[in-house]
Protein backbone atom coordinates (compact mmCIF):
# COMPACT_ATOMS: atom_id res chain seq x y z
CA UNK A 1 0.00 0.00 0.00
CA UNK A 2 0.92 3.32 -1.27
CA UNK A 3 0.70 6.61 0.75
CA UNK A 4 1.15 9.61 -1.33
CA UNK A 5 -0.72 12.46 -0.19
CA UNK A 6 0.95 15.39 -1.50
CA UNK A 7 -1.99 17.94 -0.18
CA UNK A 8 -3.04 16.21 2.85
CA UNK A 9 -4.97 18.96 4.93
CA UNK A 10 -4.50 19.51 8.50
CA UNK A 11 -6.09 21.91 11.23
CA UNK A 12 -3.18 23.53 12.66
CA UNK A 13 -2.57 27.25 12.60
CA UNK A 14 -0.10 29.51 10.92
CA UNK A 15 2.40 31.48 13.51
CA UNK A 16 2.57 34.31 10.81
CA UNK A 17 -1.59 34.91 9.89
CA UNK A 18 -3.02 32.29 12.36
CA UNK A 19 -5.06 30.68 9.27
CA UNK A 20 -5.74 27.12 9.78
CA UNK A 21 -5.51 25.82 6.01
CA UNK A 22 -2.10 24.15 5.39
CA UNK A 23 -1.12 21.59 2.49
CA UNK A 24 1.34 19.21 3.70
CA UNK A 25 3.84 18.18 0.77
CA UNK A 26 5.63 14.76 0.58
CA UNK A 27 8.51 16.67 2.14
CA UNK A 28 6.28 17.25 5.32
CA UNK A 29 6.76 20.76 4.74
CA UNK A 30 3.65 22.48 5.93
CA UNK A 31 2.40 25.27 3.26
CA UNK A 32 0.52 28.25 4.21
CA UNK A 33 -3.06 28.91 1.99
CA UNK A 34 -2.84 31.99 2.91
CA UNK A 35 0.70 33.18 3.59
CA UNK A 36 2.72 31.03 2.01
CA UNK A 37 4.78 30.29 5.09
CA UNK A 38 6.71 26.98 5.03
CA UNK A 39 7.46 25.18 8.39
CA UNK A 40 8.40 21.44 8.87
CA UNK A 41 5.20 19.62 10.03
CA UNK A 42 6.80 19.03 13.13
CA UNK A 43 7.76 22.90 13.86
CA UNK A 44 4.52 23.85 13.03
CA UNK A 45 2.67 21.68 15.87
CA UNK A 46 5.48 22.62 18.02
CA UNK A 47 4.06 26.70 17.43
CA UNK A 48 0.63 25.20 17.82
CA UNK A 49 1.58 23.97 21.46
CA UNK A 50 3.23 26.98 22.52
CA UNK A 51 0.07 29.02 21.61
CA UNK A 52 -1.55 26.20 24.14
CA UNK A 53 0.60 27.68 26.62
CA UNK A 54 0.07 31.18 26.12
CA UNK A 55 -4.16 29.82 26.41
CA UNK A 56 -3.32 28.26 29.57
CA UNK A 57 -2.41 32.08 31.37
CA UNK A 58 -5.18 33.42 30.18
CA UNK A 59 -6.85 31.09 32.05
CA UNK A 60 -4.47 31.65 34.90
CA UNK A 61 -5.48 35.42 34.75
CA UNK A 62 -8.81 34.89 34.67
CA UNK A 63 -8.97 32.81 37.78
CA UNK A 64 -6.44 35.16 39.74
CA UNK A 65 -9.17 38.20 38.89
CA UNK A 66 -11.75 35.87 40.34
CA UNK A 67 -9.80 35.64 43.28
CA UNK A 68 -9.10 39.20 43.68
CA UNK A 69 -13.65 39.86 43.06
CA UNK A 70 -13.35 37.36 46.37
CA UNK A 71 -10.85 39.37 48.14
CA UNK A 72 -12.51 42.96 47.23
CA UNK A 73 -15.65 41.34 49.17
CA UNK A 74 -14.01 40.68 52.11
CA UNK A 75 -12.50 44.44 52.03
CA UNK A 76 -9.20 43.73 50.26
CA UNK A 77 -8.20 45.74 47.39
ZN1 LIG B 1 0.00 32.02 7.12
Amino acid sequence: MKFNIPNQIIALTCPSCESSLFSINENEIAICGTCDLKLHKNELIEQNNISDKVDTNKITTALTKEMQKMFKGKGWK
